[in-house]
């Protein structure tokens, strides 16, 4: 899948300018973080927020619940010393080595796990000064619904196959050598793999939304030592923990020229897709292929095995009641659906006027960098139709549940229990009768499907 590349002049350019050093990038001290453990890894500091509790470690993320599974910390790493193992069940782990670890708190300041500043004062607001904002919908400099110019690319995408449109039209422009992108594990089925993509054929065989966690930040260790210029995808998290990367480090700040943030509802287990297969007559054992999603808008899943059996189960169907019993908990504390820090956010535009087309994504340039990127490539490679704040609000009603009512439900039950709890200052937090409520049914139905799902389909 990955193609050889040097880098050539941009590496030059990269490595002598000065880009500033990790001290010019202090952080806003904001709340403490809850995370503690005992494991290697020490640090003062924790991520966006500082004055977290001597001792925090990155297995204290992990084990306090806290972890998005994103994979920063692990690329970050000077001493490589963190590696993400995967299980069926839980998802992505960091484990640290104690042996390789130094206690540099690298990666503690990287990781997004205990929560991030969202408040107008934030550090990383610095790229949308002067951008109006909001609350859920984040800052914006323009709002469009959209597609790809090409019908293939649009028919073949998630939504309207805008992503794969802008990397490919970045790629073609000269603005990027190459995109940091996810695709499915080849030798597992039930897993992600992040990759890579230095050509436009690279790009969309990573088409496709896969509702599975996914490290695609492990890749920023191979942009520190690969010279270029990069655009990465990911989930609000990967693109939370980018800024925190970038903040830290400045080759990367260089590097990634551009950041594509996915709105995010929630995201599922691998579980997820062994479940899917069991229900569905398969054995995920024998499982060759999983697609969550797509061709077409909404698109079906589609579950292969090596012997050539497939089942297709219809988009959103699968996914609503599986969703609940095999997301990781972490994504019940998130608040973050538009992917607040990226440059464009790209999401389904679930409009009752878009029903019947073959797919139209909702777009949120919110910094400049995004703002001409989607100038230079509509028409060509993008149509776009303008787009007013409301109508953007209105084709997320589901994610605004999730996480606007659910996140504070869930949030405050974790809190009775006496569980750590992410830090989000900036987001409204007040708790009313609704969210409890929401909240409370969200955990029963958890509890409900994971059981049901466990015991039919162990
Ligand atoms: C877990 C998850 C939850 C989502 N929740 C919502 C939601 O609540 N509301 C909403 O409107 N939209 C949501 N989306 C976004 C939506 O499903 C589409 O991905 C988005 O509209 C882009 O569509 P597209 O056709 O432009 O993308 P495409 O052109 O198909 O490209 C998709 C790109 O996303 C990347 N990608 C896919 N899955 C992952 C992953 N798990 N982690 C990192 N990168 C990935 C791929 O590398 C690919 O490059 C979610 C996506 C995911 C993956
Ligand atoms: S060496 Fe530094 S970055 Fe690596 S695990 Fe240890 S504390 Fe974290
Ligand atoms: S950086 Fe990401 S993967 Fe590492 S501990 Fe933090 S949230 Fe988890
Ligand atoms: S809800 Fe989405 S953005 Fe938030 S932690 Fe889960 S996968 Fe990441």
């Amino acid at each position: 899948m990955e193609a050889d590349h040097e880098g050539g002049a941009t590496a030059e350019r990269d490595d002598t300018e000065d880009e500033g050093t990790t001290a010019d990038a202090a952080a806003t001290p904001d709340a403490a973080a809850s995370a503690g453990g005992s494991s290697a890894g020490s640090a003062a500091s924790v991520g966006a927020l500082d004055a977290a509790p001597s001792g925090a470690t990155i297995a204290g993320v992990y084990s306090s619940g806290l972890c998005m599974q994103c994979g920063t910390c692990a690329a970050l790493c000077n001493q490589g010393a963190i590696t993400m193992r995967w299980d069926v069940r839980e998802g992505l782990e960091p484990v640290v080595s104690p042996a390789a670890c130094n206690e540099c708190g690298t990666c503690l300041e990287v990781c997004p796990g205990p929560g991030l500043d969202f408040t107008d004062d934030a550090w990383w607001r610095e790229r949308n000064e002067g951008a109006p904002s909001a609350d859920f919908l984040g800052p914006w400099r323009r709002l469009a619904f959209g597609w790809a110019a090409d019908a293939d690319v649009r028919y073949q995408g998630a939504s309207g196959g805008v992503a794969t449109a802008i990397m490919q039209g970045a790629l073609a422009a000269g603005r990027i050598d190459a995109a940091l992108v996810c695709r499915m594990d080849p030798e597992n089925a039930l897993a992600t793999e992040p990759v890579i993509a230095r050509t436009a054929e690279e790009i969309s065989a990573c088409r496709g939304s896969k509702y599975n966690v996914a490290a695609t930040n492990v890749l920023l260790r191979r942009v520190i030592e690969e010279p270029g210029r990069y655009a990465l995808i990911g989930l609000p998290c990967h693109i939370q923990g980018l800024r925190l990367a970038q903040r830290h480090h400045p080759l990367l700040r260089k590097r990634i020229v551009l950041a594509i943030g996915l709105f995010c509802g929630w995201t599922g287990l691998p579980q997820l897709a062994a479940v899917a297969a069991r229900r569905a007559g398969l054995s995920p054992r024998e499982l060759a292929s999983v697609s969550y999603r797509g061709p077409d808008w909404p698109g079906v899943m589609r579950l292969e095995t090596h012997s050539g059996d497939s089942r297709v189960l219809p988009y959103p169907d699968y996914y609503d009641d599986l969703m609940f019993g095999y997301v990781p908990t972490r994504c019940r504390l998130c608040p973050d659906a538009l992917a607040d820090l990226a440059d464009i956010s790209v999401g389904d535009a679930w409009l009752d006027r878009f029903d019947g087309t073959p797919g139209v994504s909702d777009l949120i340039a919110r910094t400049e960098a995004g703002v001409a990127m989607l100038e230079e490539l509509s028409p060509d490679a993008l149509v776009l139709e303008e787009a007013r704040p409301g109508d953007m609000v209105a084709s997320q009603k589901e994610a605004y549940v999730q996480k606007r009512l659910i996140y504070r439900g869930r949030r405050w039950l974790r809190q009775l229990a006496g569980r750590a709890v992410p830090q989000y200052p900036g987001v409204p937090g007040v708790v009313t009768t609704a969210d409890r409520l929401h909240g409370a049914r969200d955990l029963a139905r958890q509890v409900f499907y994971k059981t049901i799902g466990d015991l039919r389909y162990p």
